[in-house]
C-alpha cells in the first residue's frame, strides 16, 4: 500500500469571501476561534493568532459553515429591513438564493451549493411562518465585547478580553416577550451527542456571558435576556432542523469566566518559552490543526524563525495572511 505524503497544497475553490462579497463584517477579534487556538497549542497561537496566518484551503466543512452563515444573513436582514418597513421587490427567501446562486457557477463550489440551496428550502419550510408570528428582529451579525485597547479597565478588573459577533438577536414574543441571542450552526447530525454538546460550548458561553453581563438590555429598551437559542440546521440529504435553548445559571457563567482569566495568564507565558508546541492536539476530532502540515513539514521552525519570516511580509507556502486580523471563522 502506497501511502501519499505529499504536502502540496491546491486552491480547487475560490475563497468564499472573494465571491460572497460581504466583508468581514465586524468579525471578533477575541473570539472563540482566536481562545481555542491560544488554549490548544501554544504554537498555534503564534502562527493562527499572533502571525494571522491561514491555510490557502479551507476544510469542508468550514466553507459549508460560511456560505450557511451568509445565507441566513442575506435572509434575516431581509426579514429585518421588511420589519422596519422597507419595500423591497423580492422575499427574503429570494434574497438568500440570490446570494447562494453566486456560487453555482464558481469552480469547486457546486456542492457546498447544493448543500446549502437544500438545507434552505427546509429552513424557510420548517421557520418561516413561526419566525414572522414570534420574532421581532433586534439585530444581524452584530460584534461586541471588549479588548485591552478598547476597554483597558474592563480587561484589568476581569483579566481576560472577550469579543463574539451575534449571528442574530430577536425579541421573541411567542409567550411573555424576551431577548434572546440565535446563533445559526450546520451540523452534519442532530444525535443528542451533538446536541448537548453546544451547552457546554465556549462561544456560546462566552455570548451568554457578553449577553447577560455586558449588554444593558433594559437600558436600550428591550425585555430581560434569557440566553442563546442554537439554531442547528444538518446538512443530510433531508436536513433535519432544531432550536435548542442553553440558559447556564450564573455559576456556569462565572466558572467559565474563571478559567478564561486562567488561559489568558496561561497565554502571556507562550513567548517567553518559544511558543511550544503541542502535539497532543495536532490531531483532532473533527480532522487536524489547521498548521498540521506547516509543523509536519517543518519541524525545525522555531518561534523566532516564524517572527522573522512574517516581519520580511514572507509566509510559509501553502498558508496566506489573513487581510484582517479579525477572524471569519469567528461566525462558525
Ligand atoms: S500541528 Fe500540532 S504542534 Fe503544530 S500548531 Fe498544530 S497542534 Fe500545535
Amino acid at each position: 500500500v502506497l501511502i501519499s505524503l505529499s504536502t502540496e497544497v491546491d486552491r480547487d475553490r475560490e475563497p468564499y469571501e472573494a465571491i460572497a462579497q460581504m466583508g468581514a463584517g465586524g468579525a471578533s477579534p477575541r473570539g472563540s476561534t482566536y481562545w481555542r487556538r491560544a488554549q490548544l497549542c501554544p504554537r498555534e497561537h503564534l502562527l493562527g493568532n499572533v502571525l494571522g496566518w491561514d491555510p490557502l484551503v479551507r476544510a469542508d466543512a468550514l466553507d459549508t459553515g460560511l456560505l450557511w452563515h451568509g445565507v441566513l444573513e442575506t435572509y434575516y436582514r431581509a426579514v429585518h429591513a421588511q420589519q422596519l418597513g422597507e419595500r423591497r421587490p423580492d422575499t427574503p427567501e429570494q434574497e438568500a438564493f440570490r446570494f447562494l446562486q453566486k456560487f453555482r457557477d464558481h469552480a469547486g463550489w457546486i456542492e457546498f451549493y447544493e448543500i446549502c440551496s437544500r438545507m434552505l428550502d427546509a429552513y424557510v419550510n420548517r421557520w418561516e411562518r413561526l419566525d414572522a408570528d414570534t420574532w421581532e428582529i433586534v439585530a444581524v451579525e452584530f460584534t461586541c465585547g471588549w479588548t485591552k485597547e478598547t476597554h483597558p479597565e474592563v480587561h484589568e478588573r476581569l483579566g481576560f478580553e472577550q469579543t463574539t459577533r451575534l449571528d442574530l438577536v430577536v425579541v421573541d414574543h411567542s409567550l411573555a416577550p424576551v431577548t434572546r441571542i440565535v446563533e445559526h450552526k450546520s451540523s452534519y447530525a442532530l444525535d443528542p451527542q451533538t446536541i448537548i454538546a453546544y451547552s457546554m460550548d465556549d462561544q456560546i458561553f462566552g455570548q451568554l456571558y457578553l449577553g447577560r453581563y455586558w449588554i444593558d438590555w433594559a437600558a436600550l429598551g428591550y425585555p430581560p435576556f434569557v440566553g442563546t437559542l442554537v439554531n442547528v440546521t444538518t446538512k443530510a440529504k433531508t436536513p433535519r432542523l432544531e432550536r435548542l435553548p442553553v440558559q447556564p445559571a450564573d455559576e456556569a457563567l462565572h466558572a467559565w469566566a474563571e478559567s478564561k482569566r486562567y488561559w489568558a495568564w496561561q497565554a502571556e507565558q507562550y513567548s517567553a518559552l518559544g511558543y511550544p508546541r503541542n502535539y497532543a492536539q495536532c490531531s483532532r476530532r473533527f480532522g487536524r490543526c489547521q498548521f498540521y502540515e506547516l509543523c509536519r513539514r517543518d519541524p525545525a521552525m522555531t518561534a523566532q524563525s516564524a517572527l522573522e519570516l512574517a516581519a520580511r511580509a514572507e509566509v510559509p507556502g501553502g498558508y496566506e495572511q489573513r487581510p484582517s486580523f479579525h477572524d471569519l471563522l469567528e461566525v462558525l
